[in-house]
């Protein structure tokens, strides 16, 4: 994996208008350094009203910056109130999606079998599903953490040819790091992410696994993400807080992207 992912998850944050002031600021960051980006890629979550807009704006720019939903239903179609399809994201220019985010299994509730099916409906229409995996702190303090990552793995998973996982992207956000500041030690995350990729090797072969992108996320910050990073099998971010000012962004975008 030669590719550095830095991922901003803007969760409820940000109108049209906001999303734009932030997305000025990123194009001239990367119009003054476009031949010094090397391998990185930047993908932005905005929340489902902005990603049209943004999706625009980076057409209009020339920008490589891939735009992408929190989360999409686990139906195509049909009497779901408040839900919105993965065809629907496509549409207004989304090519990723987040599914599994912690606050999304214990704020709202979903279960892995929703979650197999999320990554079901976005791969049924060409939209990169980055899933969510993690332990919580009573789990860790369990030493649980490999059980649970292989049974949340095993289960949001179940049955996906090689062909359908290649196109995956993975994130390690222990429970305990979201949001808190406390972040894992490039140690701890490489733990666990050691752990992922061996399930992968284990069920879909070596060649598959090293395709799928690795990203740790919790409390990643200007001052830890190079360490983290350093680790062979983090291949790159997940980034609540610290995407949502666009110079704390590009900040955290120079410290990789070098
Ligand atoms: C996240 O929400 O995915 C996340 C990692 O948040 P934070 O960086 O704020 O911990």
């Amino acid at each position: 994996m030669s590719r550095t992912i830095l991922v901003a998850n803007w969760k409820m944050h940000k109108t049209i208008e906001e999303t734009k002031l932030f997305l000025e600021v990123l194009a001239r960051d990367l119009s003054e350094r476009t031949s010094d980006r090397g391998t990185g890629e930047i993908w932005i979550a905005p929340p489902f009203t902005a990603i049209a807009a943004a999706a625009q704006f980076i057409r209009e720019q020339g920008l490589t910056v891939r735009i992408g939903a929190q989360n999409v239903a686990g139906q195509p179609q049909g009497a779901f109130t408040g839900e919105v399809s993965a065809a629907m994201l496509k549409e207004v220019g989304a090519s990723f999606c987040i599914i599994g985010h912690s606050e999304r299994r214990t704020l709202f509730q979903e279960n892995d079998a929703l979650i197999h099916e999320k990554i079901r409906m976005a791969l049924a229409q060409d939209l990169l599903p980055l899933l969510c995996i993690g332990e919580s702190s009573v789990e860790r303090e369990q030493g649980r953490v490999k059980e649970v990552l292989r049974s949340q793995l095993a289960a949001a998973l179940r049955g996906l040819t090689s062909r359908d996982v290649e196109k995956l992207c993975i994130a390690y956000e222990p429970i305990w790091a979201i949001g808190t500041g406390k972040t894992a030690t490039p140690e701890l995350a490489e733990e666990a992410h050691a752990v992922i990729r061996d399930f992968l090797v284990q069920e879909w072969g070596r060649d598959v696994a090293v395709k799928i992108p690795l990203l740790y996320g919790g409390s990643v910050k200007a001052e830890n993400i190079v360490s983290l990073l350093k680790q062979p099998d983090i291949d790159g971010a997940l980034i609540g807080g610290a995407s949502l000012d666009p110079q704390l962004f590009v900040q955290l975008i120079r410290c990789v992207h070098t």
